[in-house]
């Protein structure tokens, strides 16, 4: 009972009181969409924190702010140090020499305290400047040494090694840099006590692409960062965390595995069988005069009429006799006919429990890359991609 009370309690003080403010800022090139993103996610678990927003406050960098910065190699692109995330995306998408515009730590802090001292924010209110400027130090968020209530996050670039929106490992680092506070005692401990090695919580230096991942995937505080934040953060407050990160996790695992489902297969035809290599090597039972005249469509990516099938009788011949070997060749040969023959029906039926034995398998969104499909009296096709299909 005394339980129920104290969560009960915990829940009236976290749905009641802000005991925290977070004000997001963002630089003019920022998406506005993005940006919109970022604290609509934010802003979708009620808690203790409020994430607050100026729709019109737009930071600008000066020119005498920006420099441009050349670098001329992958290598020593690579070595630069702490470079976090960028040894996988040069590796893969970047091209060298590589020209970008940059701004200095010391450009990003003053921005945000100036946004601080214009909107009176409180000192222990967070101010954090999302920007698509890249920084000096290839950091992809920080918090500032003098003020750690002040700080900042690379909004670009993410989309080279995320499979979701980028909002979600933006809004994640907000997160993160407001637990990051409380876990360290300062700049200093910060720099030096993150986990070089990725265990999968929020306070991972991440050095490359896999270790985000984890971190985002895993959506926890370690034993040891939990002992170092309770008491110096409100219960309430850490819960609202937790349940962010968690939200963000599902919500990110479930648009990457959708984006990918929705993805066509590959399709593996050995002998009688039909596989669907990368969902599962999932089979496609079909009859052999079925898979007979999938074939013969498989062959034609540039469709059919059913009126024309009578013209590949050879060709369904030959499927057939490779796929069926029952039967006489008389036999086989009457099935053909019966096939082709466009007054019988028999094409048209086959059409239809091809398309029912794809839907039954795997839904009928991802069948329509495979069934044959045209308006009546019109070609019939299958949509897939022939660079995805293997026969033989
Ligand atoms: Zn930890």
């Amino acid at each position: 009972m005394g339980k129920f009370i104290r969560s009960f309690c915990l829940f009236l003080l976290s749905s009641f009181f802000i005991f925290m403010k977070v004000h997001l800022i963002k630089s003019k090139e920022v998406d506005a969409e993005k940006f919109t993103d970022v604290v609509n996610l934010l802003q979708s678990v009620s808690g203790p924190i409020d994430f607050l927003f100026q729709p019109d406050a737009v930071i600008n960098f000066e020119q005498d702010e920006m420099f441009v910065s050349f670098i001329e190699g992958r290598d020593r692109f690579e070595k630069q140090e702490r470079h976090v995330y960028f040894s996988e995306v040069c590796s893969s998408k970047m091209e060298f020499p590589l020209e970008r515009n940059e701004v200095s730590w010391d450009t990003l802090f003053s921005k945000c305290s100036k946004y601080r001292k214009q909107h009176r924010i409180a000192n222990d209110e967070f101010v954090i400047l999302l920007t698509d400027v890249a920084n000096n130090k290839n950091w992809f968020a920080c918090l500032d040494e003098a003020n750690p209530y002040n700080g900042f996050i690379h909004t670009d670039d993410w989309d080279y090694f995320m499979e979701c929106p980028e909002a979600f490992p933006i809004a994640y680092e907000v997160i993160a840099l407001i637990l990051q506070k409380h876990i360290f005692n300062g700049w200093i401990e910060l720099r030096t006590k993150v986990h070089q090695k990725a265990i999968g919580c929020v306070s991972d230096l991440c050095m490359n692409k896999q270790e985000v991942m984890l971190k985002m995937r895993t959506a926890d505080i370690c034993n040891s960062c939990m002992q170092h934040i309770e008491g110096k953060l409100p219960m309430p407050v850490i819960n609202h965390c937790l349940q962010l990160m968690n939200v963000l996790r599902e919500r990110m695992l479930f648009v990457a595995n959708r984006k990918s489902y929705l993805q066509p297969s590959k399709m593996k035809i050995r002998g009688k069988s039909i596989f669907l290599t990368d969902y599962n090597n999932t089979e496609i039972r079909l009859r052999p005069l079925e898979l007979t005249l999938y074939l013969l469509f498989l062959r034609h990516p540039e469709g059919l009429y059913m009126s024309s099938l009578c013209d590949h009788k050879q060709e369904l011949y030959d499927a057939y006799s490779l796929s069926s070997g029952n039967g006489s060749v008389e036999e086989m040969r009457q099935r053909i006919d019966d096939l082709a023959n466009v007054l019988s029906e028999s094409a048209t039926q086959k059409i239809s429990r091809i398309k029912r034995v794809f839907e039954d398998t795997i839904g009928s969104d991802l069948a329509q890359h495979y069934i044959i499909k045209g308006e009546h009296g019109q070609v019939k096709k299958i949509a897939i991609d022939r660079g995805l299909v293997e026969i033989g």
